[in-house]
C-alpha cells in the first residue's frame, strides 16, 4: 500500500522536477536597442521573435509590430541586446591560485571536473553564451553534459589536452621530481607531447579520438608552465605543419599559444588560424599575419593578472615568478600596436589564469588598447564566429541560434557596461532574467 507523501518531500519533489532553467517554445523579446554586430552600430528599439532555440524575426520599432499569439513577451526595454558573447581562449577546467601547483600533485580529474561545473555557470551568466576552451581533459566532457542539459554553461569549443614537446608548456610531466619521472616515463603523443612529425600526426588523431573540436599547440614556452623559457620555439616549423595537415584532414582548425617571436613565425607560416597571446609579435610577424589573414587573440585580462599577482609574495613558484612580471605586463601593449598595425584581432580572455566570470573585463582593457567599443564587441561576436569557423552565431539575425544577451547601458557609450550583464538566452532557453537580480 503507498502511503501519501508528506507535503514537505512532495514540495521538494516538485522542486527537484522543475527544469534548471525554463524552455519556451517562442518567445518575444523587446529590446531598448539593439547591437548589430555586422556594421557595430547601436540600433533604436527592436523585438526579437525566438522559436526552438533560433532566432524567426527581428524587427525594428514596437514589439506590437511582431506580436506571436500565445508567445512569451521579455521586457528587456531598458536593456540594450546584443548577439551573445565569444571567448576564444579560456580552460573551464582550472583557476590558478597560490595552491595550483601543489594541487596537480593532489587533486583527481573528478575534483577539477566539480569545479568546472562553477566556473562554466559563472561564464554564462558573465553573458559568454560559447567558449573555446584551449587546454584541459575536462572540457569534452563537460561540453557534452551542458549540451545534454544537466549542466548550466556555455557552448564550448574544446581543444582537450594541448599539444606540447618535451618540457614544453602543457608537458603535463614537467616539475616532478627524477623519481616520479622515472616511474611515469616520458610523455607521448597521447598525452600530449610530441617530437616529430610521426607524433604530431598522432597525436592530433588521439584527440580526434578524445572528441576535440580544435587542436591548442604551445609554440613556444609559456608563463605559468613549470620551466624557465617564456619564449623559446618549442616546435619546428616542420612538427607545426605536421599538425596543421592532419588537423585539416579531420575539420580542425588549430590555436597556437606564442609568446616569443621566432615560434609565432613558424606558426603563422605553417597556417594555423590564431596566435593566442603574441607577447613578442614584431612588426614582421605582424605583417605576415595581416597577409595570411591569421586572427590574434591577446587575451590582456591573463597578463594583467599575472604581472599582478608576479609581485605578491609566494603567488608563483620563483621559477615561474619574472617571466609573469616580464611577459604578462607587455601584452596590452602588444595588442595596441596589433591593432594599430591591422591585425585581425578576436576576443579571448585566458580565463582560469584570472577568475572565471570575470571574462568581459577584457573588453575594457581592448578599449584602453585603443580599439574603438564596437570593434571589441565585434571581436567577441561576428569575429569569433569567424575564427571558430560557425555560420549560425554571432550575429541576432533570422536563422542565426537565439544566443541573445542584455546590458544595462549602452556599452558604445561607456565601456563599463560590459559588467552589467541582465538577461542571457542561449539556444532560446533563458538562463538569466532581469527580474531576478
Ligand atoms: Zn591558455
Amino acid at each position: 500500500m503507498r502511503r501519501p507523501m508528506p507535503a514537505i518531500l512532495a514540495a521538494l519533489a516538485a522542486l527537484l522536477a522543475a527544469p534548471a532553467a525554463h524552455a519556451v517554445e517562442t518567445s518575444v523579446l523587446e529590446c531598448g536597442s539593439l547591437f548589430d554586430s555586422r556594421s557595430g552600430r547601436m540600433l533604436g528599439p527592436h523585438a526579437i521573435v525566438v522559436r526552438d532555440g533560433r532566432v524567426e524575426s527581428v524587427t525594428a520599432g514596437t514589439p506590437a509590430e511582431a506580436a506571436v499569439p500565445g508567445a512569451e513577451r521579455i521586457d528587456l526595454s531598458t536593456l540594450a541586446c546584443m548577439p551573445g558573447w565569444t571567448d576564444l581562449h579560456v580552460h573551464l577546467g582550472s583557476q590558478s591560485s597560490p595552491q595550483s601547483y601543489s594541487e596537480g600533485f593532489r587533486l583527481d580529474p573528478v575534483d577539477h571536473a566539480f569545479r568546472a561545473v562553477g566556473y562554466a555557470e559563472k561564464t554564462l551568466m558573465a553573458g559568454f553564451t560559447s567558449v573555446r576552451d584551449l587546454g584541459g581533459e575536462v572540457a569534452p566532457h563537460l561540453r557534452d553534459a551542458i549540451n545534454q542539459g544537466l549542466v548550466k554553461g556555455p557552448r564550448i569549443f574544446a581543444a582537450g589536452k594541448s599539444i606540447a614537446t618535451t618540457g614544453g608548456h602543457a608537458d603535463p610531466t614537467n616539475g616532478l621530481n627524477a623519481m616520479l619521472s622515472h616511474l611515469i616515463g616520458p610523455p607521448g603523443p597521447t598525452e600530449g607531447v610530441i617530437n616529430s612529425v610521426e607524433d604530431a600526426r598522432q597525436a592530433v588523431r588521439q584527440r580526434y579520438k578524445e572528441g576535440s573540436d580544435v587542436i591548442k599547440i604551445t609554440a613556444t614556452g609559456g608563463v605559468l608552465s613549470y620551466a624557465r623559457s617564456g619564449d623559446a620555439p618549442q616546435f619546428t616549423e616542420d612538427e607545426i605543419r605536421s599538425v596543421v595537415e592532419t588537423a585539416r584532414d579531420y575539420g580542425y582548425r588549430v590555436a597556437a599559444h606564442a609568446h616569443g617571436e621566432e615560434g609565432m613565425r613558424r606558426a603563422v607560416e605553417a597556417g594555423v588560424t590564431s596566435i593566442e597571446h603574441g607577447t613578442h609579435m614584431s612588426d614582421d610577424v605582424m605583417r605576415l599575419m595581416r597577409e595570411r589573414g591569421t586572427w590574434y587573440v591577446p587575451t590582456i585580462h591573463a597578463g594583467r593578472f599575472v604581472a599582478e599577482k608576479a609581485r605578491e609574495e609566494g603567488y608563483f613558484p620563483e621559477i615561474v615568478r619574472p617571466k609573469a612580471a616580464a611577459i604578462g605586463a607587455k601584452i596590452q601593449e602588444t595588442a595596441a600596436r596589433a591593432y594599430r598595425a591591422g591585425v585581425p584581432i578576436a576576443f579571448g580572455t585566458d580565463m582560469g589564469v584570472g577568475p572565471h566570470g570575470d571574462n568581459a573585463r577584457e573588453f575594457i582593457y581592448m578599449v584602453e588598447a585603443g580599439m574603438p567599443a564596437a570593434e571589441a564587441l565585434q571581436a567577441a561576436t561576428i569575429h569569433a564566429a569567424t575564427v571558430l569557423g560557425v555560420e549560425d552565431q554571432g550575429r541576432v539575425a533570422p536563422g542565426m541560434r537565439a544566443d541573445i544577451i542584455a546590458l544595462g547601458g549602452d556599452p558604445l557609450e561607456d565601456i563599463n557596461a560590459v559588467m552589467d550583464v541582465r538577461f542571457v538566452m542561449k539556444d532560446g532557453t533563458v538562463f538569466r532574467s532581469p527580474e531576478a537580480r
